[in-house]
Parts: C-alpha cells; sequence; structure tokens
C-alpha cells in the first residue's frame, strides 16, 4: 500500500496546523500532544471519500457500524492519559482505523491494542506499520478481558462506552496508572471519566459529557 503521507490541499501540512491550533483554542495544553496531533496524518486513516473532511473536528465513518474519533476527542483523552508522565506501556481498547493508536504511540514506550473486528485491526496494522510506528503490538479480541499478559499498565484508554468500567481492566491498571473511559448506557448520556489507581484503591473523576459507540461483548 502506498499512502500519501504528505497531503495536498485540504489534506496538506497547513490544515493540520490549523486543526491542531483549534485544539488548543479549545483548551489542550499538553505541547507534546499538540505536536504530535500536528504532525500525524489523519487523512490516511480514513476513505479517499471522505480524506478531505479529515481535519474537521468530527467523528467519521470507518465502515463496520464504527467512527474514528474525533481529534479533539483522540486530543483530550491523550492529555488525560499523560497527567502522570509518559506512560511505559499503554493498554488501548478499540484500535478502530488506528488514529488513536498512532498518537499514543509516539508519547509512549509501547502500546497494546485491542479490537473485536479483524478487519479494522488489519487495517489499522498496515497504517501503523507504512507510518514506520512500530511499538504496536495488537490482539483480536474482546476488550472487556482487558490483555492479561502484558498488564499492569500505566495507561488504559478506553474507545467505546462501557456501562460500567469492566472489573479486568481495573485490575489491570498499575498502582499510580490512569484509565480514561467513557461511561454511560448504550443510546444514553455518556461520562468521560479518569481512573487512577493508588496504592489501596481507585480514584474516579467524572469529567465531561461524551458520544461514544458502545463497548460490545465479545468478537465480531
Ligand atoms: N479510536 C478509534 C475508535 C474507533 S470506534 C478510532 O479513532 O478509529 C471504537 C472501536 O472500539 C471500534 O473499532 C469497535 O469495534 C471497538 N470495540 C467495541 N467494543 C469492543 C470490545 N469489547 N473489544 C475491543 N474493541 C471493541
Amino acid at each position: 500500500m502506498s499512502l500519501d503521507l504528505q497531503g495536498i490541499g485540504m489534506t496538506s501540512p497547513r490544515t493540520r496546523k490549523r486543526m491542531a491550533a483549534r485544539l488548543a483554542e479549545q483548551g489542550i495544553s499538553n505541547e507534546e500532544v499538540l505536536t504530535v496531533m500536528r504532525t500525524t496524518p489523519r487523512h490516511v486513516f480514513m476513505d479517499e471519500a471522505l480524506a478531505s473532511r479529515a481535519y474537521e473536528d468530527t467523528a467519521l465513518p470507518i465502515g463496520f457500524n464504527q467512527t474514528i474519533s474525533q481529534p479533539y476527542i483522540v486530543a483530550k483523552m491523550t492529555e488525560l492519559l499523560l497527567a502522570a508522565g509518559r506512560p511505559g506501556k499503554v493498554l488501548e481498547i478499540g484500535t478502530g482505523c488506528g488514529y488513536q493508536t498512532a498518537i499514543l504511540a509516539q508519547l509512549a514506550d509501547h502500546v497494546y491494542s485491542v479490537e473485536r473486528i479483524l478487519a479494522l485491526q488489519k487495517k489499522a496494522k498496515d497504517i501503523l506499520w507504512d507510518l514506520k510506528l512500530k511499538n504496536v503490538h495488537y490482539l483480536y479480541g474482546d476488550g472487556h478481558s482487558g490483555w492479561a499478559d502484558y498488564a499492569p499498565y500505566d495507561g488504559i484508554l478506553v474507545a467505546a462506552a462501557a456501562p460500567e468500567v469492566p472489573e479486568a481492566l481495573l485490575q489491570q491498571l498499575a498502582i499510580g496508572g490512569v484509565m480514561v473511559i467513557p461511561v454511560g448506557e448504550n443510546g444514553g448520556p455518556q461520562t468521560l471519566q479518569r481512573i487512577t489507581r493508588t496504592a489501596h484503591n481507585y480514584k474516579f473523576e467524572h469529567l465531561e459529557p461524551v458520544s461514544f459507540v458502545p463497548f460490545l461483548p465479545g468478537k465480531d
């Protein structure tokens, strides 16, 4: 596969720079996150027909009834995850098209990414390889169980909304680690939560209303 990494017109570096400036206006303040958002092509993760809309602040379809997360949400969740410093190991649930994965891969030592739709996982893997992001490990599975083999994780980012935080994910969070997850019933209001594991407990912070696709059971 050959990717148009640089982009022209609506997918150009200038358009991306404007997107990053908008993110700063919306309150994203972590410079490293803003830099990575400015330099990572988003248009290569979507169908050509939608590429010209890649830098709008909106979620867009990626097939299989799923969506690529909105740039603001990707930046916000990443910033929240990095609050405790650069993470060594990050677990991501919901690889999707791989855009959030690409952002995380540049800000953590290793990313472990779980996806329940095989075709999406394969596509994401190819694009990340072309982007030379090789510190990403992929699992085709149900994110409800996390990925026990590499636990504990310094950061866990969940890209689909669950009615409650899966127990396995709480268990796989390192002490001092941070999880960012949208919580809410399917079709109902959802809240972005940040959960920090302390020596003996978990601290829950309810942050802002969000709108994610549902966290589904099993593999497709
Ligand atoms: N950050 C991704 C978000 C994709 S949408 C992107 O920007 O492309 C959420 C993703 O979570 C979908 O790909 C969906 O298939 C996946 N997902 C939903 N429930 C899951 C589960 N139980 N385990 C693993 N992945 C899941």
